[in-house]
């Protein structure tokens, strides 16, 4: 069990830094926004070097760099798409490289996505946007299966805090890009920016065949767009409000500040509002395209070699690696430091006139810090007070045919690990265990059918009232119940990758993901059969528990008899229903209504006559509703 909980609880780290700043569609409109926004002497050099890039992809790669309006099903990837491509569905420019020319499940990205932005656009309600959120997020899943896990557990999405209020652009940006220091958003934009400026302006030079030309172009542009996903990330709120603390802190924190916005202002002094992944407004296309937009001069300018351009001098004595013709290697879902020296600062000037247009991140933990939110990831305790009622078809003796009502009270005590949220709100990654007691009130139903005992009400009740210890256990699955603990005995060993994509999956549905969550207007739904299970143990504490039985002595007299009984009631929820949740900085309560299905089986009975009568008693089944308050406290 120990090993279980400490797989998924990577499982739930690696999935939270894999949060996004932009979605997809976004991530694209920004960079679209900037290519279009581009001078029309910059934009026609910048055309040519797509119309390079292209030769021998031409299917692939449409003929215009950008395509403002896609179609429903796009065939084809547009560099407009490559930042978006970037750093979410790849690790570094070559593989991005490698997906965008030779994949086919990128074109099923494009479809999944551009399906989902028009989704957004006609969403009207919250509930809405969520479920089209879940949807996206399981088909693309489905599309990419690393989707959820590919980032590590580094920040290289975000900003480093601000360390004083005096710090000025330049300052912050050095301390950004200090080699041996932490991997930021800012480090690797410019990193690869540098690397697309060498290698673009090596068509300057002559003596290039059109091959080598042609090779250059497209690895310089890779590595422009890949550095450009990182330099929009700084524009998305959750990606700019500090990044200290852990893996629940900064995720919650993250998705806080993207919903609801966070007000700043870029180095520069401009005043704005940030927003973030799949919250994006119009307006909010502005500023990361304008920076982006400069990035691109910047990027043209090096190849025509106009100053300051003309007299620097791109070579690999200062910074390793330059000069290649294939796209750049580095890594950014494993290095979690920067690996080398990130780019000449001869240019430093150049990189400011970028990042003054980028938002000024929040201070770091102390004095003036910003107020951080976490989410319901990681171990928690918990009560869950609960009532429940249920219909049965009978008493245990199989006389007892009459449908009868049970009610019960009970107090549980809950031991877990949230992962809520795992990819999406639609996920459910909650994994308890409880123990309590319960108890029920009598049956409604008398023992016997005799109308001259109707009067004798709960005395004479078909099943007493009785208490019992009660257990319940909650783990998602991938596609029968129970298999995520097979997995990690079975798979894990083997490939941990594996194991955590299986989880994920499970985490968000299952394989046919018919339970993942549904958001509504009035609370979130959930299919929860298999996913959850109660055990209810009657007659196992100190004292026998007795029930009542007909009895016919050997003068035909009708009697009744007290039989010792014991017996196992298992309650399968298959619908569950959460009105509402509400989520502290490290406590979260919440009520639930579970519909179950459930059986009575008795396990050991005893008659205390001489000779002992025998009885045949039977299993009962019962349908019923519970409704249980959920407190967590997270440690
Ligand atoms: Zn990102």
């Amino acid at each position: 069990m120990y090993r279980i909980i400490v797989i998924v609880l990577t499982v739930g780290v690696l999935a939270c830094a894999s949060a996004s700043a932009w979605v997809y569609p976004e991530h694209r409109d920004i960079a679209v926004a900037a290519v279009l926004k581009l001078d029309s002497a910059r934009r026609v050099h910048l055309d040519s070097l797509w119309s390079w890039a292209r030769i021998g992809h031409e299917t692939r790669l449409p003929s215009s760099i950008v395509i403002p309006e896609l179609p429903e099903q796009p065939n084809y990837i547009d560099w407009g798409a490559w930042p978006a491509i970037g750093g979410d569905h790849s690790c570094s420019p070559s593989q991005m490289l490698e997906t965008v020319l030779n994949t086919e499940w990128i074109l099923d990205v494009a479809r999944i996505t551009e399906h989902f932005k028009r989704e957004l656009l006609a969403a009207k309600h919250q509930a809405k946007r969520l479920n089209a959120l879940r949807d996206q997020d399981l088909q693309l899943q489905r599309a990419d299966p690393e989707y959820a896990t590919r980032a590590g557990s580094n920040n290289v999405h975000f900003l480093l805090a601000r360390t004083s209020v005096s710090t000025s652009p330049r300052v912050y940006l050095e301390g950004s890009l200090s080699q041996g220091g932490e991997i930021n958003a800012l480090a690797v934009y410019i990193w690869y920016h540098y690397r697309a400026m060498a290698k673009i302006s090596q068509l300057r030079s002559p003596g290039l065949t059109e091959v080598q030309r042609n090779q250059i172009a497209l690895a310089a542009l890779a590595d422009e767009a890949f550095g450009i996903h990182f330099l929009e990330d700084v524009y998305a709120a959750g990606h700019v409000a500090g990044t200290w603390g852990n893996a629940s802190l900064r995720k919650g924190t993250h998705d806080y500040y993207n919903e609801h916005g966070y007000e700043t202002h870029t180095w520069a002094g401009k005043p704005v509002v940030l927003m973030g992944d799949a919250y994006m407004r119009p307006e909010d296309i502005e500023a990361p395209a304008h920076a982006v937009r400069i990035s691109l001069e910047q990027f043209v300018d090096a190849f025509r070699g106009v100053d300051p351009y003309a007299g620097h001098e791109f070579n690999d004595r200062e910074i390793e690696g330059l000069f290649m013709t294939e796209p750049d290697t580095l890594n950014v879902c494993q290095n979690n430091d920067i690996p080398g020296k990130i780019a000449s600062s001869e240019l430093m000037p150049q990189y400011v006139s970028v990042i003054q247009h980028t938002p000024m991140p929040a201070l770091k933990a102390g004095y003036g810090e910003l107020p951080r939110f976490r989410t319901e990831l990681g171990g928690f305790i918990g009560i869950a007070p609960f009532v429940r009622g249920a219909g049965w078809d009978g008493g245990f003796d199989p006389v007892q045919t009459s449908a009868l009502g049970i009610a019960s009270l009970g107090m549980n005590l809950r031991l877990g690990l949230g992962l809520d949220g795992v990819t999406s709100e639609a996920g459910d990654g909650l994994v308890f265990i409880e123990f309590g007691i319960a108890h029920d009130n009598a049956s409604t139903a008398n023992f016997s059918t005799d109308s001259a005992l109707a009067d004798y009400g709960d005395v004479l009740a078909a099943i007493p009232s009785r208490s019992s210890f009660t257990t319940r256990i909650r783990m998602p699955f991938y596609v029968i119940p129970g298999d995520l603990i097979l997995g990690a005995l079975l798979i894990a060993p083997f490939s941990l990758q594996t194991y955590t994509q299986m989880a994920v999956v499970a985490g968000n549905g299952g394989v046919i993901p018919w339970q993942s969550g549904i958001a509504t207007d009035f609370g979130r739904f959930q299919f929860i059969l298999g996913r959850e299970v109660g055990v209810n143990f009657y007659g196992f504490g100190s004292g026998s528990q007795k029930i009542l039985v007909p009895y016919q002595d050997d003068e035909s007299n009708q009697l009744a008899e007290l039989l010792d009984l014991r017996s196992i009631q298992v309650e399968a929820p298959i619908v569950e229903w959460r009105p509402f949740r509400t989520f502290s900085v490290d406590q979260s309560s919440s009520m639930v209504v579970q519909f179950y299905g459930a059986a009575d089986i008795p396990v050991y009975w005893k008659s205390h006559l001489t000779p002992p009568t025998t009885y045949d008693l039977k299993t009962r089944w019962g349908l019923g509703v519970r409704v249980a308050f959920d407190w967590r406290y997270y440690y």
